[in-house]
């Protein structure tokens, strides 16, 4: 097998002290147990396919698709390998030598034809307000499946009376990397064409990834917009509503661990509700929901379990409600919860726009 993308970090994988830190908190590993579910077994299995030691298997690829990217295993290993770079380059190697996850190049398939990740049929063509100091970019999983929690967004900034356009998007693309394959420049393209046509200065975004994606993809360096995440918007908001409810808050790991944004969820959080409950495993210890890296398309089962696991956490908190901000960890956790379970899980700006609906003091919802 070509390992042309490994031998770029081949000094990553000799770094490794074997040490098994990377172990614990690993979503992943906690739920399938095996040692070969690791990061530590990803860099040795890396090293393996890079000296030709070993030769590809259906396991092999099965492993290294296995990670949901959520960092976690980085931020304890005392080597400060860069676990994240090794398994992307491996998946990158994987797939240009054929072996792509079937799932993911389905994905490829109906983003090429309808633009989003489900294949879906475009809603309707979005018409630009002119002169709007935000563009706002929903993507794939709040506009497809999440549709009712991003109306309730949209209806929230209007009430805030933020400036904002919505426009024609497509896929930001930024899973693709993420899962060895580079065939995402005809998204990036139309996005930065559309984006400039609404003459916004500024692009604002609900889903963590997009967020992500939009920053620091290469490909999106010359977009010449200030890229916002609408934590950091509402965060300046005036918030003038409160709830007795017992809240507490999940951190999106696109969101927390690989930008850093903590404090301004709890900040808007902390505002409306007097009774904000932390998880035992918050800000950069948050354990996974289990959607990211491409593990919810390709192992469903898998990635709801991750959320249950994580959604107990929050039960254990006895809290009310359950916020995040993020369309993907919500999707997940309203797929894990079970029918008793009491817990109501929403985005902060859903939330915020139900309260707003329903008066100042909420104790229906
Ligand atoms: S924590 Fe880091 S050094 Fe230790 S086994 Fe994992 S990757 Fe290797
Ligand atoms: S990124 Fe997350 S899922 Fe992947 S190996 Fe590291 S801890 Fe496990």
């Amino acid at each position: 097998m070509e390992t042309k993308h490994l031998e770029k970090w081949k000094k990553e994988m000799l770094v490794c002290i074997k040490c098994a830190y990377c172990f614990g908190d690993c979503p992943i590993y906690s739920q399938l147990g095996w040692e070969s579910a690791s990061a530590r077994a990803k860099m040795i299995l890396s090293y393996g396919l890079l000296t030709k030691g070993i030769e590809y298997t259906d396991s092999i690829l099965e492993n290294f698709f296995q990670c949901t990217t959520c960092k976690q295993c980085e931020l304890n290993c005392p080597a400060k390998v860069k676990i994240l770079d090794v398994i992307e380059a491996a998946r990158k190697d994987l797939v240009d030598n054929g072996y792509c996850y079937p799932a993911h190049k389905l994905m490829r398939e109906v983003v090429e034809k309808s633009g989003n990740i489900y294949g879906e049929e475009k809603r309707k063509k979005e018409s630009v307000q002119k002169g709007a100091e935000y563009a706002l970019f929903v993507g794939c999983v709040g506009t497809y499946r999440e549709d009712e929690s991003i109306k309730r967004t949209i209806k929230l900034l209007k009430k805030l009376g933020v400036s904002f356009t919505r426009f024609d998007e497509v896929c930001c693309g930024g899973v693709f990397p993420y899962v060895g394959l580079d065939n995402y420049q005809k998204n990036v393209q139309h996005n930065k064409e559309e984006i400039k046509k609404t003459g916004a200065k500024k692009l604002l975004t609900t889903c963590p990834m997009c967020y992500r994606t939009f920053k620091n993809n290469p490909e999106y360096s010359d977009l010449g917009v200030e890229v916002v995440h609408i934590t950091q918007l509402l965060n300046k908001l005036n918030i003038d509503v409160k709830t007795d409810k017992v809240v507490t808050y999940h951190d999106p790991c696109d969101l927390g661990r690989h930008l850093g944004i903590y404090e301004e969820p709890r900040e808007i959080i902390k505002k409306f509700a007097s009774h904000f409950v932390e998880m035992d495993k918050n800000r950069e210890n948050a354990h996974c929901c289990g959607a990211g890296g491409g593990v919810r398309g390709a192992f469903t089962r898998l990635s709801i379990n991750m959320a249950k696991n994580r959604l107990k956490e929050a039960l254990n908190t006895k809290a009310d409600v359950l916020l995040t901000e993020c369309p993907s960890c919500l999707h997940n956790f309203k797929n894990a919860k079970k029918k008793r379970q009491r817990i109501q899980i929403y985005n902060i700006s859903e939330y915020l726009s139900i309260l707003m609906d329903r008066g100042k003091k909420n104790e229906d919802l």
